[in-house]
């Protein structure tokens, strides 16, 4: 008697609790997010009992230093088609030079996209403490969510796809990252080129922007218009496209899987077990130097808040370092005059120690910056950074060089 009784009252609790459970279930539940796939961010969620759904990402940090970064984001909902859901998303309570950074000053727009390739901007809200807002609707069962238009390993395999057969590209491979993931440098243009500039992008996972900027790049180096001759036979240029594959392979924010900022110890030979990357780039560098083959120019690709050119006055010869800021300025010039860049420079106290643009300078002589684009708006068009913005900014870019090699 007792027994049955007892089985009665569990399954009348059980009973109440399905029919709770198919109140909340209904439109707009939430039925799983997916990071199980490639440059996915690492995160964890709940659903609030009021729909809200909360976003816990993951913080890489950084090894023996207080630094943490959160800021890529990047997953599938499944829910139910016309559902509209509010996600709430943090933590940004970053550390950032051994200092808590603002409330994620970095993001005001995010990224959806119902087919993983064609994406819409959404705008985001701050939300409290450390953590931002934003709604999403669903067109089907899934949507994809971004902090800006992907870029991952595919992207950089279909890329060297379509350009490896033509005469004036030579992909080298030039060492590994710390999970042992192939490293190469894309040579474009004929090895007598008078002047050579060398790029780097993705040192820092969760900035895409860079490989957008190659891809526009390349697409112009290699169309048909007669200018594109032109500019190949004024300059080469040699792309390390993804510096950190590991990071952007498995959905991280800032730093190597050894917990190294690859934008940092650049005053310093590279260090071969915590940052393979960039002991790669050091080693070509220093080999293409011996060659005779000193970069003309280097630019390094970032996404920020800003997007300016960090230009970053290490303590030099005073005549080199005038010589370095004549260089940066007339480089403003020719991208203010040839593309849609309006940012401007890092004012004139800006230093950056350890930073690639300074260490390539003070140790090998080139012309090098760290060039960032502005992750939330781009003034110059007038509209959000999206990857088509970033492909026009290469095509133009081609254009920029070949004026920076002007004989003026
Ligand atoms: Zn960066």
């Amino acid at each position: 008697m007792t027994r049955t009784w007892f089985s009665f009252t569990i399954g009348l609790v059980l009973c109440v609790a399905a029919l709770a459970h198919s109140a909340d279930d209904g439109p707009g539940a939430l039925r799983f997010i997916d990071t199980a796939f490639e440059h996915a961010s690492p995160l964890w969620w709940e659903q609030d009992d009021d729909g809200l759904v909360r976003i816990h990402l993951m913080y890489d940090q950084e090894r023996s230093s207080p630094n943490r970064a959160n800021g890529h984001w990047l997953f599938r909902i499944e829910a139910e088609p016309g559902a509209r859901l509010t996600l709430d998303m943090g933590p940004f309570a970053n550390i950032w030079n051994h200092r808590l950074s603002g409330p994620i000053p970095e993001a005001k727009v995010a990224f959806v996209s119902d087919d993983g390739r064609s994406w819409r901007p959404v705008p985001t809200e701050p939300a409290e403490p450390h953590r931002l807002r934003f709604a999403v609707r669903m067109q089907g069962d899934s949507l994809y969510v971004a902090r800006l238009e992907p870029y991952g390993l595919a992207d950089l395999q279909r890329l060297k796809a379509r350009i490896a057969d033509h005469p004036l590209v030579r992909i080298t491979a030039i060492g590994w990252t710390v999970q042992r993931r192939e490293l190469e440098m894309i040579r474009v243009g004929r090895p007598d080129a008078p002047h050579r500039v060398l790029i780097r992008a993705r040192a820092h996972p969760w900035e895409p922007g860079g490989n957008w900027v190659i891809e526009g790049l390349l697409d112009r180096l290699f169309s048909e218009e007669s200018s594109a001759a032109r500019y190949l036979d004024r300059y080469a240029v040699d792309i390390m496209p993804m510096a950190n594959k590991d990071g952007v392979a498995r959905g991280m924010t800032r730093f190597n899987l050894r917990g190294k900022d690859l934008n940092r110890n650049w005053d310093q030979p590279a260090d071969g077990e915590l940052a393979p990357e960039n002991a790669a780039l050091e080693k070509w560098l220093q080999t293409a130097i011996a060659a005779g083959h000193r970069p003309d120019l280097m630019l390094d690709f970032h996404n920020d808040a800003y997007g300016r050119l960090h230009i970053s006055r290490p303590e030099l010869d005073p005549d080199a370092l005038a010589a370095y800021l004549a260089r940066m300025e007339h480089l403003e010039r020719v991208l203010r005059a040839h593309t849609w860049f309006t940012e401007g420079s890092t004012r004139s106290t800006f230093r950056n120690p350890g930073s690639i643009g300074e260490g390539l300078l003070a140790r090998y002589g080139i012309a090098a910056v760290v060039h960032e684009l502005n992750a939330n708006w781009i003034a110059g068009l007038d509209d959000y950074p999206k990857a088509e913005h970033w492909k026009l900014y290469g095509h133009q870019f081609a254009a920029a060089l070949y004026h920076y090699f002007d004989k003026d």
